[in-house]
């Protein structure tokens, strides 16, 4: 596994950085692949980095605008590809044409994307092991670089509430927190929904249906049509079942395309098994599958229960 010295070595041995991430990005992807780039920018200002893939959030303000620099660049450029578990999850596949590139995430070892990778399951977000770098490096932190990695750590520890958040976070949260940025600021700026959105997410919530100690959520083409919400915004909403008493295991299912995209959360039991067993994959307690039938729905749910 590379370690932190060698990352800063490919790093400091290339005058050009592509930063990859996975599709459908979270603020983790984004803020490891933002705050990285924002990272290498401060510390070695002779350098062009540039981010790659598309913009498509909740609350996209938050971010900057995507490089996307043409084929000639990435081929000449190191490309770092953060937080992606599988070669098909890469959102842009031309790092392919660089032949120089590593990898760096925290989710389960799934495949090998590069032949030089960190993955550390073991870290809250990917976010967290850019922190890490840079500490490890003694690169100088802005407040714009924390504000990127905070949002990636915040939201993939779902607000600090999980079992990942240990001292190891803290230790690294008070290096981030030197740079004087506003915690304050990134919540606003991240999680605040407009009052239509809030208002759909109040409809949805009585949509919800419980078995046992599971919840799910099933959303037609039609239903979305009709409540006047897109893939993205309902498949985001999956952690309003998050917080209920007895629900250990949840699940969102929104039809998207060709089949269901599925989101499954669990506070406890392990659950990635049942996402692989659809082609997916992700965390023990946070994975999702791209395209399920519907008929597979209950299926799912079935082996949510016995999970
Ligand atoms: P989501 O439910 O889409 O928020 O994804 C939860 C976690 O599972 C994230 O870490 C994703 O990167 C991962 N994940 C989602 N869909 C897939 C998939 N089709 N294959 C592998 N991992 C996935």
């Amino acid at each position: 596994m590379l370690t932190y010295k060698e990352i800063r070595e490919f790093i400091e041995r290339n005058d050009s950085i592509v930063i990859f991430r996975h599709i459908h990005g979270d603020y983790d992807a984004y803020g490891a692949q933002l705050g990285l780039k924002e990272l290498i920018k401060n510390n070695y200002p002779e350098k062009e980095v540039y981010s790659a893939g598309d913009r498509d959030i909740i609350n996209p303000d938050f971010l900057d605008d995507m490089d996307n620099p043409d084929v000639e660049t990435i081929s000449r450029s190191l490309c770092i590809i953060v937080d992606t578990s599988t070669r098909d999850r890469v959102e842009n596949k031309n790092y392919l044409l660089s032949g120089n590139s590593i990898r760096i995430d925290h989710h389960p070892y799934a495949e090998e994307i590069c032949k030089h990778e960190m993955v550390d399951p073991s870290a809250s977000s990917a976010s967290q092991l850019i922190v890490e770098l840079a500490m490890d490096s003694g690169w100088s932190m802005s407040a714009r670089a924390a504000e990127f990695l905070y949002a990636g750590i915040s939201s993939d520890t779902l607000k600090m509430t999980i079992d990942k958040v240990d001292e190891r976070l803290f230790l690294d949260l008070a290096f981030l927190m030197k740079s004087h940025f506003s915690v304050n600021k990134v919540n606003r700026a991240i999680y605040d929904q407009n009052t239509e959105l809030f208002n759909k997410e109040t409809q949805l919530r009585t949509r919800i249906r419980f078995e046992g100690d599971i919840a799910y959520l099933v959303l037609s083409d039609k239903d979305l049509k009709i409540m006047n919400l897109t893939y993205r915004e309902a498949k985001d909403m999956v952690n309003i079942m998050g917080n209920i008493a007895g629900i250990e295991k949840y699940a969102m299912f929104v039809e998207y395309e060709n089949g269901y995209g599925v989101s499954l959360r669990s506070h406890t039991h392990p659950i990635s098994w049942i996402a692989e067993k659809y082609g997916g994959g992700g965390h023990l307690n946070a994975s999702g599958i791209s395209a399920v039938k519907e008929e597979d729905i209950k299926y799912i749910v079935k082996l949510l229960k016995e999970a």
